[in-house]
Formats: structure tokens, C-alpha cells, sequence
């Protein structure tokens, strides 16, 4: 029986359901158990995060686009009125 590359613990074939092989864990990817390949990709979402959150929420971007909009919107008033 294989074994999980990451924990060592014993593989059962997917098909193979756990009451036939006790004591073993799902396969997932990789020669990787369900629970560590799960983990891994957790630990991959998480450190994805970070890099998306600082492209959508750049904060001197959010700034300068909100500065941007209020001097249109000023301008725009002060053109054609607070109907504008
Ligand atoms: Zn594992």
C-alpha cells in the first residue's frame, strides 16, 4: 500500500472505501494524503491572498482614484451646478 510523501500515513485508493481499509486516508494529489493536500492548498490560497488583496485594495490607488473622482465632481459642479 502507498503512503503519503508528506505524513507517511497509508493510502487507500479512492474507489476503496474506509471501512475496507481502516486505518487509512483518502489519496489526494501528489502522492499526498486528502488532509495534507487539502492543507497544502489552503496554505497556497493563504499565501495568494495577500497579493491579491494589495492589487484590488492598493490603498495610495484607491486614494489617488478617489481624489480624481471628487476634483471631477467639484469641477463639474461648479461648471453646470449640483445638478451635474
Ligand atoms: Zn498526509
Amino acid at each position: 500500500m502507498k503512503q503519503c510523501v508528506q505524513c507517511g500515513h497509508q493510502l487507500r485508493p479512492a474507489k476503496v472505501p474506509l471501512t475496507k481499509a481502516p486505518g487509512t486516508r483518502q489519496h489526494g494529489a501528489n502522492g499526498s494524503c486528502k488532509s495534507c493536500y487539502d492543507r497544502d492548498r489552503r496554505a497556497a490560497g493563504a499565501a495568494r491572498e495577500p497579493e491579491m488583496f494589495g492589487y484590488v485594495f492598493d490603498e495610495r490607488q484607491a486614494a489617488s482614484a478617489l481624489e480624481a473622482w471628487l476634483s471631477d465632481r467639484r469641477r463639474r459642479i461648479a461648471t453646470q451646478g449640483a445638478a451635474a
